[in-house]
């Protein structure tokens, strides 16, 4: 899925994706009362009909989200099984190796990088605990090779899980949630190094200044 629709950018433009794979996305509000109601006996929160994914926009943001990846799920994985679905939702919202690298601390910072719901999120969390242990004992599985590589950027050579243009010179990429490139970052820290130094002096100088003033030299 990252590989077809070329994403290397979190958090997930979910309604895009689906789009990308042929399917139109609408709101159960668009559905005729009979219609709707069918759907709302199915699922009250997404549905796909023909070639449409409808989702209930009452639901939350976050769990309409997640809804849309999951109807994904049956479409890509053309599974009926719905924890597989889930799973399938909840990996590509927030992939365990992008929740690694964007350096999550626990649930809550999942939830506000990959915009997912605090339970979704304590979901994903553990599972990634779980993933981390595995990889330390066995190493990378094929897939996580697989997403390594995709995610790998020659430029700032790591795995990259967010960038857009730098904010500063708009001309260079800002990766992983920082606003400034990596060259604009640099000369920012060197002129708050130099701006410290000044500083620094300047209150040595006031110090001897007000010293000298009232004779304590
Ligand atoms: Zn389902
Ligand atoms: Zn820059």
């Amino acid at each position: 899925m990252f590989n077809h629709c070329s994403i290397n950018n979190f958090p997930l433009d979910c309604w895009n994706i689906v789009n990308q794979y042929g399917f139109k996305v609408k709101k159960y509000s668009e559905l005729k009362p009979k219609k709707l109601e069918a759907c709302l006996e199915l699922s009250e929160d997404a549905n796909i009909i023909g070639d449409t994914v409808y989702y209930n926009e009452n639901k939350s943001h976050n769990r309409v989200r997640f809804s849309l990846m999951h109807e994904l799920g049956h479409i890509v994985l053309e599974s009926n099984d719905e924890s597989e679905c889930d799973k399938f939702s909840s990996n590509t919202i927030a992939p365990r190796m992008a929740i690694h690298y964007s350096k999550c601390r626990n649930a809550n910072d999942v939830a506000k990088i990959f915009i997912l719901s605090d339970q979704a999120a304590n979901i994903a969390f553990d599972d990634y605990r779980r993933w981390r242990r595995n990889v330390t004992i066995y190493g990378m599985s094929d897939l996580d090779k697989q997403m390594y590589e995709h995610f790998y950027n020659d430029d700032a050579k790591k795995f990259v899980w967010s960038f857009e243009r730098c904010d500063f010179c708009f001309t260079d990429y800002a990766y992983n949630e920082q606003s400034l490139c990596e060259t604009c970052r640099r000369f920012e820290i060197r002129k708050l190094i130099k701006a410290q130094r000044i500083d620094g002096q300047e209150r040595n100088l006031d110090l001897s200044r007000s010293n000298w003033l009232y004779g304590q030299l």
